[in-house]
């Protein structure tokens, strides 16, 4: 089994990981940009970040065979500070054209304020200018649903091409929805949050495999870097065939990634 998981924030794990990930078959994982845990404050502090995510982060998942991708962008958490997000949305394109870049994310709305959301049409402005791929995470718990609704509202204002668009942190309440409007669903496994393995199987059995991933969004809290390998072997235990698993794990992100001619599978 040949695994990509497609929102992982190897920033905040450890080698261990690394080897854990790639002795279980994790071939390719993409990075999103997002919170440190702080509030970086200045746009000296994105560009470092930048920095270590087109260059150390891929170095060193190469040591366990791993490739590394990631998406630049300020994250939502972020975006009440308008003079700062200005100042980093001038340095993402140059991170943008970095070899290892696929796109634009994780973009999107945390508490759906207006100005996450002013910052997010900034994001979705330099993503059409570019023809970027868009990674978005969507809000937490009760805000989920109004803010999937503004962001892919938002999308369809700037005429994205909503197939070029993946909507994470997908739940039951947002997927169909997501799927109908033609963008592609992400459903995030968390041990503590979001969705378990065994839920996340329970959405692919009511919507299909289609247009879906899932990932681990392994970072600094209570999360799991295996997470997608224990989801493949929720569904094996199911009775899913193994061409039906390989389509969930590697084919789906590898055909939504596979759109930027800088991913290699
Ligand atoms: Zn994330």
């Amino acid at each position: 089994m040949n695994f990509i998981d497609p929102h992982i924030h190897m920033v905040s794990r450890t080698t261990a990981d690394y080897e854990a990930m790639a002795l279980a078959g994790i071939r390719a994982i993409t990075e999103p940009a997002f919170w440190a845990g702080y509030d970086r404050g200045s746009a000296a502090g994105f560009r470092d970040y930048f920095e270590h995510l087109t260059v150390f982060e891929p170095a060193r998942a190469a040591k366990f065979g791993i490739r590394h991708y990631c998406w630049i962008c300020l994250n939502p958490k972020e975006a009440e500070d308008f003079a700062l997000a200005r100042d980093v949305l001038e340095t993402v394109p140059e991170f943008l054209d970095r070899p290892t870049a696929l796109g634009v994310g994780e973009i999107g709305l945390n508490k759906n304020s207006r100005n996450e959301l002013a910052v997010l049409e900034m994001h979705l402005q330099i993503a059409a200018a570019r023809n970027e791929l868009v990674l978005v995470h969507t809000p937490h718990l009760e805000d989920k649903l109004k803010g999937t609704r503004l962001i892919m509202d938002a999308i369809r204002n700037f005429r994205l091409d909503p197939a070029r668009v993946i909507i994470d942190h997908a739940e039951e309440h947002t997927v169909g929805e997501i799927l109908d409007r033609g963008f592609w669903a992400g459903l995030t496994l968390y041990p503590v949050s979001k969705c378990s393995p065994a839920r996340a199987v329970d959405i692919l059995e009511t919507h299909g495999t289609e247009k879906i991933w899932l990932n681990s969004a392994a970072d600094w809290g209570v999360s799991d870097p295996l997470a997608t390998v224990k989801a493949a072997n929720e569904m094996r235990m199911r009775g899913h065939s193994e061409e039906t698993i390989h389509k969930v794990f590697h084919d789906n992100p590898a055909v939504f990634l596979g759109q930027s001619p800088k991913f290699k599978g």
